[in-house]
């Protein structure tokens, strides 16, 4: 067996090392032998060598070089394993089977913009099991009106149903990290109406604005944001929003039902 790479903190490696922690995470994944899993950055192995004895096929994507020579040398026995070298927010997802069941112990420093990016890709995503830092994991299960409700919560929950199944300590893993981590599940909406690019965009822009200026009221962060004052006050006012309403007490219904009627206006 070679010897592991030294970790390389500045591309978010820190290293797995509690088994028990894996048999949760499996458990929460609750996977078929057919079933096909997406991994991002399988570092040394801890969670991929296990579900390559789980699944039929487990496409993993490694941006550190050295760790893919190392897992090209201790996985490769695995059939199973389907293994890139390269950046996850720039992968290929529209060559991943419908279906896919993403698993990752997610690097901290790029968690946020890859759950975005996984959230685009949602059409052929079922579920995700993520491990991220706990304050993430809190923001993308955070009730509005609450300090940890943002646009995080908001995107995560209209696009998945999200759960925080477990809390990680930081001392399961080498080099121990600052903070502790949490799994979360985003689970598929059963029954949500099919991929509608263009209304996730207004959906989007909708958010975005309300939220660019967390202290200020609906209508004020909206017009600093560039919007049209009166298009949007007639928005707020079709769907009985209170423009003096801050972003972070809409429901995501309530930003559902303003970018419907923005999407009309
Ligand atoms: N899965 C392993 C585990 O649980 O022990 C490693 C998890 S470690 C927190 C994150 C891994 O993601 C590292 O191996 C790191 O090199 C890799 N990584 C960092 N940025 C990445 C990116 N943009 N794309 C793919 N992998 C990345």
């Amino acid at each position: 067996m070679p010897a592991p790479p030294r970790p390389r903190k500045r591309l978010g490696q820190h290293f797995l090392i509690d088994p028990n922690i894996v048999r949760k995470i499996l458990k929460v994944a609750a996977l078929r032998p057919e079933d096909v899993v997406f991994e991002i950055g399988p570092g040394r192995g801890a969670l991929t060598q296990v579900l390559c004895e789980r699944v039929s096929r487990v496409i993993a994507v490694e941006i550190d070089r050295h760790l893919v020579e190392y897992l090209a040398q201790t996985c490769a026995q695995h059939g199973a394993l389907e293994l890139h070298h390269g950046d996850a927010l720039a992968f290929p997802y529209d060559t991943l089977p419908g279906g896919t069941i993403v698993i990752a112990n997610l690097p901290y420093y790029v968690s946020t913009p890859l759950v975005f990016r996984l959230l685009e890709e949602r059409d052929r995503i079922d579920r995700m099991v993520l491990m991220l830092q706990r304050e993430v994991a809190d923001r993308m299960v955070a009730e509005p009106g609450s300090r940890d409700y943002g646009l995080l919560s908001v995107v995560t929950q209209y696009h998945t149903k999200p759960r925080k199944a477990f809390v990680v300590p930081a001392s399961c893993f080498r080099p121990v990290p600052q903070v502790d981590s949490a799994v979360v599940c985003l689970a598929g909406r059963a029954g949500r109406n099919p991929v509608d690019d263009r209304f996730d965009e207004v959906f989007m822009k909708v958010v975005r604005g309300a939220f660019a200026h967390r202290r200020k009221t609906l209508i004020n962060s909206c017009r600093e944001e560039g919007w049209d004052e009166p298009a949007i006050r007639r928005a707020l006012e079709r769907t009985r929003i209170d423009p003096r309403r801050r972003a972070e007490t809409l429901t995501v219904r309530e930003f559902i039902a303003l970018a419907h009627t923005v999407r009309q206006a």
